[in-house]
């Protein structure tokens, strides 16, 4: 991302320069080729500077375009019908185009020129011979570049470096008179920069002692860009939204837990709700046993069971003797008491987790017991009845008869069967003269367990 940063900032500087230096270096060929257009000698001077400067770009960045001889005397000068006497004979711009023919246009080291720090840039003037004929010379004022960099608002710390294809800084932000003019084109990474055109670096600048991520961009104009970002703000600035990253995460991760825990305790809340709902729809209100709802789907379930598991199922069905006698005798209440009495004798036998204790009807219970086989069915059954018998007779002595049945149910048969087999031997025991227990003979369709 920084380096993204670097990379546009060095783009937008690049293209920026270039452009300028471009638009300049028109209308220096612009006054060449008016030099060397033989009837311009003739004209009158203020003819003469007329075409010669009309393309001249003007503007309080550029200095004025300058006319040397080839003797390095100052003939014609943008805007001055009459220029001061001044010989530039001495300076690199002029002894480079003096000695080198080919050069085009030549961008000088900055110097200070009439008061003001600038960049010459230059062209050279060769006559119809093919001999030099003298310079034509301008500059581009540092004004250009402070502005310039005013405007791209550098981060503390940022360096922005412009220079010549030899390495010759020309231009530094932030502005350092001591760096602007100094040959780097001998220092190991900067010729690494005029090596490719475009890159990155990492590591302590030429200037200062600061570890800086460098990226340049050379477009091949005369001029290269380098953008140097310090790592310290680089990192400040990704610890700064990993910060901010960390923070949302954290609020969010609060935020869920909150809801979780809400959700997890509301869920529970709900769900011991439903668990006294379902107890309360499927218990007797009288006895606490199971109500026959309930009953009928337990066996449906348990004789499906063990019809997979091979198993045998019990079922006791037990009922209260001579109870209309006693319920008239003593009172519908005393008979809701009596009745809970022999509930409790019920369920104390119908203790382990498949075990399902119901009131089945008025004062006939019924009590399932998978996986029980009928020797086993028969001796909790007895149980039952001793337990009852043994209540204190207060009012009355109490007494149930027991009809058992169990079976290993057959993929055909119905656990009606079962229930129908149990109320038989209730029958039986009824008839025998009741307070007893008594197995159901015809279990004939299934193997009697
Ligand atoms: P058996 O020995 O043949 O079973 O005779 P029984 O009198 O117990 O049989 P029957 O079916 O003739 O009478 C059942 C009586 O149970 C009738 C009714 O008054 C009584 N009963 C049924 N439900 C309740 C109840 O919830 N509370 C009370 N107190 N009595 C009930
Ligand atoms: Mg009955
Ligand atoms: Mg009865």
């Amino acid at each position: 991302m920084a380096k993204q940063t670097s990379e546009n900032l060095a783009t937008s500087i690049d293209s920026d320069v270039g452009r300028t230096i471009e638009q300049y270096d028109l209308s220096l060929r612009a006054v060449v080729s008016g030099i060397n257009t033989p009837e311009i000698g003739q004209l009158s001077r203020e003819l003469r500077q007329l075409i010669l400067f009309d393309k001249a770009a003007s503007s309080a960045q550029f200095g004025a375009i300058q006319v040397f001889d080839a003797d390095g005397n100052l003939a014609i000068e943008a805007g001055s019908l009459d220029p001061a006497k001044e010989n530039r004979a001495s300076e690199d711009f002029f002894k480079v185009h003096q000695l080198d023919g080919e050069r085009g246009l030549f961008i000088g080291v900055p110097r200070m020129h009439r008061g003001v720090y600038a960049i010459a840039l230059s062209r050279r003037i060769t006559d119809a011979e093919g001999n030099f004929a003298g310079v034509v010379a301008g500059s581009i004022r540092f004004s250009y570049f402070l502005d310039l960099f005013d405007r791209l608002r550098l981060n503390p710390g940022e360096t922005i470096t412009v220079i010549r294809r030899d390495g010759v800084v020309v231009m530094r932000a932030p502005f350092d008179l001591n760096v602007i003019g100094r040959d780097l084109g001998k220092t190991p990474r900067v010729m690494r920069v005029l090596a490719r055109a475009n890159g990155s670096y990492s590591g302590v600048g030429a200037v200062d002692k600061i570890k800086r991520l460098f990226v340049w961009r050379d477009s091949g104009r005369p001029l290269i860009v380098i953008v140097g970002k310090p790592w310290d703000g680089i990192y400040s600035l990704w610890q700064r939204q990993a910060w901010r990253i960390g923070a949302i995460m954290l609020a969010l991760i609060a935020f869920i837990s909150v809801g979780t825990v809400f959700l997890a305790r509301e869920i529970g809340r709900r769900a011991r709700a439903e668990d006294r709902l379902e107890e309360l729809a499927t218990t007797d209100a009288l006895t606490g046993l199971r109500n026959r709802r309930k009953f009928d789907g337990a066996i449906e379930l348990e004789w499906h069971r063990a019809m997979r598991t091979a198993r045998p199922i019990a079922l006791l069905l037990v009922d209260a003797d001579y109870f209309k006698v006693y319920n008239d005798t003593f009172g519908h209440q005393a008979g809701d008491q009596a009745l809970v009495a022999i509930a409790g004798c019920v369920s104390a036998a119908a203790k382990r987790a498949g075990d399902c204790a119901a009131r089945y009807g008025g004062e006939e219970f019924a009590v399932l017991l998978p996986g029980v086989s009928e020797r086993d069915a028969r001796e909790i059954a007895e149980t039952i009845r001793q337990r009852v018998e043994s209540l204190p007779a207060d009012p009355a002595q109490l007494s149930v008869s027991i009809g058992i049945a169990s079976m290993r149910p057959l993929v055909t048969m119905e656990w009606t069967e079962l229930v129908e087999a149990a109320d038989k031997a209730l029958y039986a025991a009824k008839a025998a003269g009741r307070n007893q227990c008594v197995v159901a003979e015809d279990t004939h369709r299934s193997l009697a367990a």
